[in-house]
C-alpha cells in the first residue's frame, strides 16, 4: 500500500484513480481533491514524511 501524503490514508495503487508524479517518485490519492491539493504545494506535503520510512 501507498500512502497518500495529503491526508495520509492508504492507498492501493493498483486500484488508485487519482497519482501525480513529483520528483522522479509516483505519489498516490484517495479522491482528486487531495491530489489537487498535492499539485498545487507539493514540498508542503513531503515535509515531515520520514516517520514512516
Ligand atoms: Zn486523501
Amino acid at each position: 500500500m501507498e500512502i497518500d501524503p495529503v491526508c495520509k490514508m492508504e492507498v492501493d495503487p493498483v486500484t488508485a484513480q487519482w497519482k501525480s508524479e513529483y520528483k522522479d517518485q509516483t505519489y498516490y490519492f484517495c479522491a482528486p481533491g487531495c491530489k489537487a491539493s498535492f499539485d498545487k504545494d507539493p514540498e508542503k506535503y513531503l515535509k515531515g514524511e520520514d516517520q514512516d520510512q
